[in-house]
């Protein structure tokens, strides 16, 4: 190679890694999360190791540069700093509280209780009590949130799907908590998030094997939804929303060998009368028959008859889900031969996108998928791109998939009881 032609290859591998770095960097984007356990807290201690420093977010002004155990409280609308035997510094406007080594942790003790987070946090005083926001990147507030999602013992690429998912879902345009000035809470409303306590060695490393990869379709960021068991077959996002369209939260079939949970519940006819009544159904008074008539592609009860002495009603099948305290809407209704009604069903959650227990069948042979894999099945149509690439206008999904694709299933996951997980959460995609 000539020494021209070396000098310009040189200037290009620098090239490509300075933009591997700017991408690097780019991603290390921070996410505002709202730590809802102190929102009655009118007293917290803050430390870290070797020192932690506070100023005003609105000016910068330094109010402590150098302290070790911290307490802020709230003196009516404004926020008090002491710290040790020093005189308390009064701000009317949010603090934020750092380490001041960056890769610190920081502790907070409230009521007695402790917590510990990556990143920072900014405290404001609002109506009488403290308001906390931890301040973190990305994939510090993943190790957080996977294994309060899905239970450390899954197999290594379930995980590292669930990794991407709950990336995705925290880097979609989410505006649910704009007006208390952060952008994700911290418990299953949006994704539950336990701080450094809740870290666990293998979610740990597949946040890093995934590092700042997102789901997307058409360019965009993508409206990822997730549930413990879909009973064997997802849900349709469309089916029950017809005005919101997304093609990837359809309904898909998981493999017959994939073991699901099945349940069933018997009641009397009165004692189904008294639950519906108890949960506002009309004409469930005088029940002589519930039948269900128009279901979902998956077979979900969409919609379920009751016929009483007083006529017939229509009831959704998500309101006799919510009456009833059933696991999931995927169920079939039976009279039994002493008169009664029971209620054969399978799966838990709405069953929309990824289905948990399925991804782990999917990671264990014979399947043996990968994450991207996984992912495919349960949102067709979606690309893994990394999380940066979502600010350019032209996205080109390309060779972006290496550090989502190493062997699938090495690990095999112990039987493990399903983890109550966020199935509840069923609320519109954002629109993005
Ligand atoms: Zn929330
Ligand atoms: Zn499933």
């Amino acid at each position: 190679m000539d020494r021209m032609l070396r000098r310009a290859w040189m200037a290009g591998l620098a090239m490509v890694w300075m933009a591997a770095l700017a991408h690097g960097s780019a991603f290390a984007e921070s996410i505002r999360v709202g730590l809802t356990g102190y929102n009655s807290a009118a007293q917290l201690t803050l430390s870290a190791s070797p020192s932690l420093s506070v100023s005003r977010v609105d000016t910068g002004e330094s109010l402590v540069a150098e302290g070790t155990d911290l307490i802020l409280s709230v003196q009516g609308s404004k926020v008090s700093v002491k710290s040790g035997a020093g005189e308390a510094v009064l701000s009317d406007g949010a603090v934020l509280a750092a380490p001041n080594d960056p890769s610190a942790i920081l502790s907070l003790v409230s009521n007695g209780r402790t917590r510990k987070y990556r990143g920072s946090v900014e405290v404001s005083a609002k109506n009488g009590a403290l308001r906390v926001v931890n301040v973190v990147d990305v994939d510090d507030y993943l190790l957080g949130v996977l294994p309060s999602e899905m239970p450390d013992s899954y197999p290594e690429e379930a995980i590292k799907a669930q990794a991407i998912s709950a990336r995705t879902y925290a880097l979609r345009n989410s505006r649910k908590h704009a007006a208390q000035g952060f952008r994700i809470c911290d418990t299953s409303h949006c994704q539950t998030y336990g701080g450094v306590l809740a870290e666990k060695p293998k979610s740990t490393q597949a946040v890093l094997d995934t590092k700042g990869m997102v789901l997307t379709f058409d360019g965009q960021i993508a409206d990822v939804m997730y549930s413990t068991d879909c009973g064997g077959a997802t849900r349709n996002y469309s089916s029950e929303n017809p005005t919101r369209s997304f093609p990837y939260l359809c309904g898909v079939v998981d493999p017959d060998d994939i073991p699901h949970i099945c349940w069933e519940q018997n009641y009397t006819l009165h004692d189904l009368a008294v639950k519906l009544i108890k949960a506002g159904v009309k004409g469930a008074d005088g029940l002589l028959s519930v039948v269900i008539s128009k279901t979902e592609a998956s077979g979900r009860a969409l919609e379920v008859e009751i016929t009483s002495s007083t006529g017939k009603n229509q009831i959704s099948g998500e309101k006799i889900r919510s009456a009833l305290g059933l696991k999931s809407t995927l169920f079939s209704i039976e009279s039994t031969t002493d008169g009664g009604v029971a209620i054969k069903g399978k799966g838990f959650g709405h069953g929309v996108g990824m289905c948990q227990t399925g991804a782990k069948g999917l990671a264990l042979p014979p399947h043996s998928l990968t994450c991207e894999q996984i992912l495919a099945h349960y949102f067709p149509g979606t690309a893994i791109t990394p999380a940066a690439s979502q600010t350019t206008a032209q996205t080109t999904h390309q060779d972006i998939h290496k550090a989502a694709s190493k062997g699938a299933g090495k690990d095999m996951a112990k039987e493990q009881p399903l983890p109550v997980l966020l199935d509840i959460r069923l609320e519109a995609p954002d629109q993005l």
